[in-house]
């Protein structure tokens, strides 16, 4: 997506939540409880690294994990202290991640205005600060926790419409919906650590902080894999399929030829007719529409097994698994029936292909003659006044 146009809305967007956010610090700013520094302190540590440690995949875990650490921050030492918190989160992030003035400035305010909202739905539920009464407050956390997440993931979606210009709800779609579940799962974390905190103090927060600090490494290394391993699975199949006709390669085929497996198989050589003409008469672009129409109508043909294959230029092979020469004899009837359904069979040029067919045991000895006695087979076909099918014979072949 391209920003486009100016963008007086979201630099609105951006000083209305500077303001609130403003107003939150200095509402809840005196409530700081700066005996506890200490542990303010660890917590500052934890929720700046995590906040500042960008890797692409985990943009949202980054947002999730932070969720388990402002919840604490909250309900330990008050809005005010999670306000300020977030806000040195957002600017540290901004700073070491270079990101632009407003992208900073507004990460700043959101997470402290998203503790801001936490605090105070928490207040309103008659919360206890400082020292948590479990299980008492844990319904008044679960809201003011799941008020928190809605209103990060909202406020991104916002600001991220306003400055594509698309909608609220696309946005929301797009940035967050989706990590719902996990900022949850990090929310109910986030209570845990609370416990945790609120039992064994300073060194309860410190083992604790530790134990996130290896279970999002873990995580982490864990993602990694995954996403590793489906762009290779990716890259691995893009490399096998023809660009212009979307159909397997002749790289593909090449892989095929070296795997020793046997089995029985028919083979199709298709080569369309007098193509040279064709484009000669409309060109080369059109003639490029039609390789894309034939590899669709040549797929459309056969089963979801089966596997086509641009050989070349205009020439396709098609391996029909388990199939004898008599099948797939049908089944090249039916392509070059289907081909005079498209609108290229009424032009002054019309499209039809020759069809070469051989068959796997019984024409060949293994895969490499099989596509020869095709090719050959192909070759009889167009001797024979093109536009039909031959089955390979050696007697003609001589
Ligand atoms: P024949 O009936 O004997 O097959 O005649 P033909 O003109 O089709 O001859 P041949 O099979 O040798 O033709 C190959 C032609 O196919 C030459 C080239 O113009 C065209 N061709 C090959 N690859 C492409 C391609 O990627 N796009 C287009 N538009 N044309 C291609
Ligand atoms: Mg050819
Ligand atoms: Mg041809």
């Amino acid at each position: 997506m391209t920003r486009h146009g100016s963008h007086v809305s979201y630099y609105i967007g951006i000083g209305l939540t500077v303001g609130a956010a403003a107003w939150g610090s200095i509402r809840y700013g005196a409530g700081i409880p700066w005996e506890m520094w200490n542990e303010i302190l660890v917590f500052l540590a934890l929720i700046v690294y995590f906040h500042s440690r960008s890797v692409n995949i985990s943009k949202r875990m980054n947002f999730s994990i932070g969720a388990s650490i402002i919840f604490p921050v909250i309900y330990l030492y008050g809005t005010g202290t999670a306000i300020l918190l977030g806000a040195m989160a957002g600017i540290v992030d901004g700073v070491a991640g270079r990101k632009s003035w407003d992208r900073l400035i507004f990460n700043t305010a959101q997470l402290s205005l998203a503790a801001l909202v936490g605090g105070v739905v928490y207040e309103n539920l008659g919360g206890t600060f400082g020292t948590p009464v479990f299980p008492r407050d844990i319904w008044a956390m679960a809201v003011s926790g799941m008020a928190f997440i809605l209103f990060n993931i909202g406020m991104v979606a916002l600001v991220s419409a306003l400055w594509y210009k698309s909608s609220w709800l696309s946005r929301l779609r797009a940035v967050g919906l989706g990590g719902l579940g996990s900022s949850m799962a990090s929310g109910y974390i986030g209570v845990i650590f609370t416990m945790f905190a609120a039992s064994y103090g300073l060194w309860g927060i410190l083992l604790f902080g530790i134990l996130l600090l290896e279970l999002t490494e873990l995580l982490q290394a864990g993602l990694t894999i995954k996403v590793e391993r489906a762009l290779r699975k990716e890259l691995e199949e893009e490399l096998v399929v023809d660009f212009k006709t979307q159909v397997y390669n002749f790289r593909y085929l090449n892989e095929w030829l070296a795997d020793p497996k046997k089995e029985k198989v028919s083979a199709l050589f298709l080569d369309i007719d007098d193509f040279k003409v064709f484009n000669d008469m409309y060109g080369h672009a059109e003639g490029d529409r039609v390789l894309t129409a034939l590899a669709q109508t040549i797929t459309k043909c056969v089963r979801s097994d089966d596997k086509v294959i641009r050989y070349g230029g205009e020439e396709f092979v098609v391996l029909l698994p388990c199939m004898g020469r008599l099948e797939a004899e049908k089944v090249a009837a039916r392509i070059q029936q289907n081909l005079t359904k498209l609108p290229y069979a009424q032009w002054n040029q019309p499209i039809t292909v020759s069809i070469g067919i051989a068959a796997y045991p019984e024409d060949a000895k293994d895969k490499h003659q099989l596509l020869l006695m095709a090719d050959r087979a192909m070759y009889m076909a167009k001797s024979s006044g093109k536009n039909c099918y031959h089955l390979w014979t050696s007697e003609v072949s001589s």
